[in-house]
């Protein structure tokens, strides 16, 4: 008989171990789809917390029509999908506007990406954390944002490096987004678009994508302010977070323009989207949420914060429907 010593030799463990990683991860993600908690692609679902609730919103919505209505919605994973195909048949996360200077073209540096990616692991953890109060979150979300807005300015990340970030990154509009847009710039319904993210890169996206609408659009983003050349970052616009993302930063002056509009479709990726309207007078409030990671221990949350959750990047219809009944 062979001693257990003998049998687990180094050499034997080499091959053991990774063995019983592969089985078990296999095994985890297939017990994860059977209960419809991997973060694997599943059919989109939509989840209606209180349909009474959400039908008497929704009709009382459309019979005030277009005219009091206003949309504010988040834009990384939202008016973005969450999840892209790539050619092999695997999926990647969709670049959120934070990543704009990861994709080839925009020429960086490996130690850029390195450092990005570490500000990420680090933080993206706590943000989606349902079990971490919101006054811890706050301040390792103000680290994070301003860790990556530091390596900008330290990178070099030029307007015109951010163009070309912008051509070469990997994302995609969510089904039903575009015409979204489209449709709110036809109606002449404003559209605030409220991100966490950078406010440059979303104009340039949506410049690249021809959805970009100054008439009834308003972005509110971490804007870069650039030297009148655009070669040197001079500064960043008041601090936007995941957390903070409020109203108010909008402008007074653009709350009273629209002072007869209190009808709000929001539309969010985040339990923190839940609360752009807070501190806002309005007449109705329609909150649409997209969720696609970490969905079962997350939809309790969304489900006491939102209106409609749309699992599994599903598509804008149950919106841009509220827009053709008008
Ligand atoms: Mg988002």
């Amino acid at each position: 008989m062979w001693a257990l010593s003998e049998v687990f030799t180094t050499e034997f463990l080499k091959y053991l171990v990774p063995a019983v990683v592969t089985v078990g991860a296999y095994y985890y993600l297939r017990s994860g789809n059977k209960a419809g908690s991997s973060d694997k692609t599943k059919a989109p679902r939509i989840v209606i917390p209180n349909k009474e609730e959400y039908n008497r919103k929704r009709k009382k919505i459309i019979a005030a029509g277009k005219d009091k209505l206003l949309v504010l919605t988040d834009f990384d994973q939202t008016l973005t999908r969450y999840w892209i195909t790539k050619p092999d048949g695997s999926r990647e996360r969709s670049s959120p506007t934070h990543g704009v200077l990861l994709s080839k073209e925009a020429n960086m540096p490996a130690s850029y990406k390195e450092r990005t990616t570490a500000l990420l692991n680090k933080y993206y953890p706590h943000e989606i954390d349902p079990n971490l109060p919101l006054e811890k979150k706050i301040p390792l979300m103000e680290a994070w944002w301003n860790g990556a807005h530091d390596l900008l300015i330290e990178y070099g990340a030029t307007a015109e490096k951010i163009r070309l970030g912008v051509r070469g990154m990997k994302f995609k509009m969510r089904e039903g987004a575009s015409e979204l847009l489209d449709t709110l710039k036809e109606m002449k319904v404003p559209a605030v678009i409220m991100s966490a993210g950078i406010g440059n890169v979303i104009v340039e996206i949506l410049k690249m994508l021809n959805l970009y609408y100054p008439t009834n659009q308003t972005i509110v983003a971490n804007m870069i302010q650039y030297s009148k050349d655009g070669t040197k970052i001079e500064g960043f616009s008041e601090l936007i977070h995941t957390f903070n993302k409020h109203s108010r930063y909008a402008g007074t002056d653009f709350w009273h323009t629209h002072r007869n509009r209190r009808n709000i479709i929001l539309l969010g990726d985040s339990a923190g989207d839940s609360q752009m309207a807070d501190g806002l007078e309005f007449n109705e409030i329609l909150k649409v949420a997209f969720l696609n990671v970490r969905i079962e221990s997350r939809l309790p949350e969304f489900k006491k914060k939102y209106d409609v959750i749309i699992l599994n990047d599903g598509n804008m219809e149950i919106v841009t429907d509220i827009l053709r009944e008008m």
